[in-house]
């Protein structure tokens, strides 16, 4: 019997436990869409290919198991490009696909020919393009194994027409031969948990970091045990979110600044010594401060600054071990008398007022911190936020709270812009099948809507509840009002006088529910935002656009440091 090359790559798909596809079909692709759905796998038809591979990645990281982002040749391949990058930044496993011109028609002026596996080369940890269908499963099983063990990342697999349809004997393909065993864990030297013990135990401010990477190897009942035992403050990085319980007492992201700034050890888990963690570095940290890095990736350590210890595990038998260690030093501190502790809650407090006195003030046009008061408060608890654009995210950061691990999606490591609908795809898909109680808050400021609003019809198409939130300020970063808009347009040639940063003025996104035949909710005041997350949360078989026009000039509260630390050069 005859099996083609499309068959051989569904099945051997299924047979590595995929489980999700996200794509747009075209030639020479439709036919392996079908195939994959013979196959049993789950195939979302999505509206760009980007939005695609955005979605492939959250299912990575949501599940730990790669998503697979179906394409199209030329353009199709390209427009994967930007989510590669981003799965591949994130440290987040995702498998791209796709077709590419039939072999016979290569240099001569193919339909969609490109390079295709060369553009992919450094997007990737590996891309490859299967010689022959009898070759297939080795590659795909090489595909999963490499996006997801190790520090995760991205497999691309070239499938030219030629190969989709070449047939193979169907007993010479060796589909279920490849078969790895799971990657184990890798565990720490125990002399390296032993000194990063002592470091600890000698610390007088220390502090965890908790970053995605210990949220992606589910070291989260571990950490909690860690932090409840010792009693040591700890820091969420965005996406580290939810670990441990953003309402725990021990987390002090609204002392951030501070507990950087004096730590005098950091145990960092899972989390990069980037820019989103000002690289370590002074002004933001102390000069002297002794880092315990803990990473499953040795490239990343002494990155920026030089670690005191540097422990190559995974985040979770780590911890595991680390406790154990600490129990044996009888390492606690006192929340109630340690000076630590009394300075991050004096600090806490401060902050909070701030927070406090804005979300309160509900005056019109409103601003961020009494939008996202409102939202919050009507939101499940357990509600998966995905969130982005600049202050959208920053300050949404804050106030939307996540107290369980992996349920927080937003622009990560690399900042990227629009991928808020497809991460809410995704996060809905896998609701739907293992959460079903659960809800996806898509949390966009409007600029960020902007890059894959579209996404809105794959949500009808696949009755997917998620509620979208534009905090709609007219522009990126910050815009302006009506009068003002007029004024600097009227000054002359429009393209000379429109603002580089504004966007039309209180655009009504939310009227796109009605070309699908329902209605959106357009929101000014605080009431208006309760009575429309609550009708929303009754819907639970296609989307909700809920649409609120704020104050264009509100902004965050004032910083002690610049956004990104000053250039040494
Ligand atoms: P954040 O954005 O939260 O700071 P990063 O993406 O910068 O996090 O860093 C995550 C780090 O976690 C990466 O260096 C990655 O190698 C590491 N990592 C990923 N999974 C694991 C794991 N299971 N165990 C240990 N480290 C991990
Ligand atoms: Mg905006």
């Amino acid at each position: 019997m005859g099996i083609d090359g499309n068959t051989i790559l569904a099945q051997s798909l299924k047979k590595q436990g995929v489980e999700y596809v996200f794509g747009i079909v075209g030639i020479p692709v439709i036919e392996t869409a079908l195939a994959f759905q013979l196959a049993g796998l789950k195939y979302v038809g999505m509206r760009n290919e980007q939005a695609a591979c955005y979605a492939a990645q959250a299912v990575g990281y949501l599940t730990g198991k790669p998503g697979v982002c179906l394409a199209v040749s030329g353009p199709g391949l390209l427009h994967c490009i930007g989510g590669m990058a981003n799965a591949q930044v994130n440290c987040w496993p995702l498998i791209v696909i796709a077709g590419s011109c039939p072999q016979d028609h290569e240099g001569i002026g193919g339909f969609q020919e490109w390079p295709q596996v060369e553009s992919s080369r450094l997007y990737c940890k590996y891309a490859v393009r299967p010689p022959s269908p009898r070759l297939i499963p080795l590659h795909v099983e090489k595909a999963v194994r490499l996006a997801s063990s190790g520090r995760p990342g991205v497999a691309y697999i070239d499938m030219p027409g030629t190969l989709l349809m070449a047939e193979a004997e169907e007993d010479q393909v060796p589909i279920d031969y490849y078969n790895a065993d799971p990657v184990r864990l890798a565990h720490p030297d125990p002399a390296l948990v032993e000194q990063a013990a002592s470091v600890l135990a000698k610390a007088e401010r220390p502090l965890i970091i908790v970053g995605k990477g210990a949220a992606y190897g589910r070291a989260e009942d571990a950490i909690c045990r860690l932090v409840n035992n010792t009693k040591i403050p700890v820091l969420p990085t965005p996406m580290g979110k939810g670990v441990v319980p953003d309402e725990s007492e021990f987390c002090v992201s609204t002392a951030r600044t501070q507990a950087l700034l004096k730590a005098d050890v950091i145990l960092l888990l899972g989390a990069r010594l980037n820019w989103m963690l000002h690289f370590g570095q002074t002004p933001r940290f102390a000069p002297d401060v002794k880092v315990i890095q803990v990473d499953i990736s040795p490239e990343e350590f002494h990155n920026s600054i030089k670690s005191e210890v540097a422990v190559h595990s995974d985040i979770k038998p780590f911890t595991e071990a680390l406790i154990q260690k600490l129990a044996e030093k009888q390492v606690a501190l006192q929340t109630n008398s340690n000076d630590w502790w009394q300075a991050l809650k004096q600090k806490q407090k401060a902050n909070t007022e701030f927070v406090l006195a804005q979300s309160n003030d509900k005056s019109v046009p409103l601003n961020y911190y009494a939008v996202f008061k409102a939202v919050q408060a009507n939101i499940p608890k357990d509600s998966i936020i995905v969130s982005e654009g600049a202050n959208t995210m920053d300050i949404g950061r804050g106030l939307l709270l996540n107290n369980k691990p992996r349920h927080r999606l937003d622009a990560g490591t690399f900042g990227t812009m629009g991928v808020g609908p497809g991460f809410a795809i995704a996060a809905a898909m896998w609701c739907r099948d293992y959460a079903p109680e659960k809800r996806v808050i898509c949390v966009e400021g409007d600029s960020a809507f902007g890059f894959s609003g579209m996404e809105i019809e794959t949500m009808f198409r696949y009755k997917l509840p998620v509620i979208i939130v534009i905090v709609n300020n007219n522009g990126i970063y910050s815009g302006f009002n009506k009068e003002v808009m007029q004024d600097l347009q009227s000054g002359g040639d429009v393209t000379q006088c429109t603002p580089p940063t504004a966007l039309s003025v209180e655009v009504r996104y939310e009227k796109m529910m009605e070309i699908f035949g329902e209605s959106g909710h357009l929101c000014r005041t605080v009431e208006e935002i309760e009575a429309a997350v609550k009708k929303a949360l009754s819907v639970t078989d296609k989307p909700s656009i809920i649409n609120i026009l704020i104050d264009p000039q509100s902004n965050r509260k004032p910083q002690t440091f610049s956004w990104l630390t000053e250039s040494k050069l």
